[in-house]
C-alpha cells in the first residue's frame, strides 16, 4: 500500500488509553482519529476527531465507520473477529485478524508459539468442569487456571495449591472454558516490543523488566539487568517469528518470564501495550508513534533509549491524586488518562521518569 498521506482517517477500534495515546500520536502526524467502541467510558473520544458508540458486532455501525475510515486499528484485542471480517474488503485494517484469533485464545496462542521453538509454561485444557481434575493432574500443583478467553490484568485467573482450592475453582474463574497452567519459576518477567512495517521491516525498541502486582502491571524499568539482557536475543527472535509468521503489521508485544532456562514465553499483545509507555518519553519513537507510521505505510521511527535509567510506573485507583506531587519532580512525565472514576485496581494514569 502507498503510504496514507497526512489528513487521512485513522479508524480505532477500542476507546481506552491505549487509544487515546495513538489519536494523539496521529493528530502529531496530521491525521484524523475516529474511535469506534461501546458505550462507556471511552477517553479516547476526547482526543479523536470524530467517534462512533455502537457494539462491536452491529455490522451496520461498522460498515459506516469503515466507509469514513481510510485505515482500521484496534487498541483492544477481545474485539470479536467475525464482524470484523465483514470490513475487511472496504478498508485495509491492521494488524491482521489473525492476530487477534491467536492472541484471544490462551491455548491457540502457545500452541502457535511452540510450533514457532519458543518454550512455553506446561498447560492442559479444560473444557468443562469435569475436565478440571485431569487438566491439573497433568501439569502438577501448584498451578493456575485461565481462562482461555477474555483474560486480562490477572482477572479470569485462580491459583490452585493444594486439593480443597479445586472445588469452587470452576465458578471462581467464571464457569468457562480454562487453561491449567504450571508456575513458572522464573527471575524476572520482560517484554519484547517491536514494530513491523508493511514491507516487513522489524525494529526493537529494548526490552523492559515488568514488576506485576496482583495480576496487574506496577512497573517498567530500563536497564532491565543482566538476567534480561542475556536473554533478549533470544526472546526478540522468537518475537520477530511469531510476528512474522501473523504477517503482523504494527507494533506487538510478547510478555516473557526469565527463568534458568531461558525465555518463557507467556503471552502476545497484538497491540500496544502497557510495558512501553515509557517509550514515549524514553525512546527516540515512542511504540504510538511507529504504530501509525505501520499502518500508514511510512518510514519506521528510530527506536533507541534515549535516557541511562527509565521508570514507568502505573497508576492505580486514586494514585492519580499524587498529581501535583509527580508535576513537581523534574525527572517525572504525568500521564493522566482522563477516567471518569478512579476505581480500585483501574489504570487512570501512569507516570515515566528519566535519569540521563
Ligand atoms: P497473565 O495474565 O498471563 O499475563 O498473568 C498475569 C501475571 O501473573 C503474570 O505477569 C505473572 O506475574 C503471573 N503469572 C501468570 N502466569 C504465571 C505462571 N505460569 N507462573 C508464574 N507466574 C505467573
Amino acid at each position: 500500500m502507498a503510504a496514507l498521506p497526512p489528513g487521512s482517517t485513522i479508524g480505532i477500534l477500542g476507546g481506552g488509553q491505549l487509544g487515546r495515546m495513538l489519536a494523539v500520536a496521529a493528530a502529531q502526524l496530521g491525521y484524523r482519529c475516529h474511535i469506534y467502541a461501546p458505550a462507556g467510558d471511552n477517553v479516547a473520544c476526547d482526543v479523536g476527531a470524530a467517534y462512533t458508540v455502537a457494539e462491536y458486532d452491529d455490522l451496520a455501525a461498522l460498515k459506516a465507520f469503515a466507509d469514513a475510515c481510510d485505515v482500521v486499528t484496534f487498541e483492544f484485542e477481545n474485539v470479536p473477529v467475525p464482524p470484523l471480517e465483514t470490513i475487511t474488503g472496504l478498508v485495509p485494517v491492521y494488524p491482521p485478524l489473525k492476530a487477534l484469533e491467536v492472541a484471544q485464545d490462551r491455548a491457540a496462542e502457545k500452541n502457535f508459539v511452540r510450533a514457532l521453538g519458543g518454550k512455553t509454561a506446561e498447560f492442559a485444557v479444560a473444557q468443562d468442569e469435569s475436565a478440571l481434575p485431569a487438566a491439573i493432574d497433568a501439569v502438577g500443583m501448584p498451578c493456575i487456571l485461565k481462562t482461555i478467553r477474555f483474560g486480562y490484568d490477572g482477572k479470569g485467573q485462580a491459583r490452585i495449591t493444594a486439593r480443597s482450592d479445586i472445588a469452587g475453582a470452576w465458578e471462581r474463574t467464571g464457569s468457562q472454558p480454562v487453561i491449567a497452567e504450571a508456575m513458572v519459576a522464573f527471575d524476572a518477567e520482560y517484554s519484547v516490543i517491536l514494530v513491523r512495517g508493511q514491507d516487513g521491516e522489524i525494529r526493537f525498541w529494548d526490552s523492559p523488566r515488568n514488576l506485576h502486582v496482583g495480576g496487574i502491571l506496577a512497573t517498567s524499568t530500563l536497564p532491565a539487568g543482566a538476567l534480561v539482557e542475556r536473554q533478549q536475543q533470544d526472546a526478540r527472535a522468537l518475537a520477530a517469528a511469531v510476528a512474522s509468521a501473523l504477517d503482523y503489521v504494527g507494533v506487538f508485544t510478547a510478555e516473557f518470564f526469565a527463568s534458568a532456562q531461558g525465555p518463557v514465553f507467556n503471552e502476545i499483545a497484538p497491540r500496544v501495550h502497557n510495558s512501553g509507555h515509557w517509550t514515549i518519553e524514553g525512546a527516540a519513537t515512542s511504540q504510538f508513534g511507529n504504530h501509525i507510521r505501520a499502518i500508514c505505510g511510512l518510514p519506521l521511527g528510530a527506536t533507541d533509549t534515549v535516557a541511562e535509567r527509565v521508570e514507568m510506573e502505573n497508576l492505580i485507583g486514586d494514585d492519580g491524586d499524587r498529581f501535583e506531587q509527580i508535576l513537581s519532580d523534574p525527572a517525572a512525565s504525568l500521564h493522566l488518562y482522563g477516567k471518569a472514576e478512579a476505581r480500585p485496581g483501574r489504570k487512570i494514569g501512569h507516570v515515566t521518569r528519566l535519569y540521563r
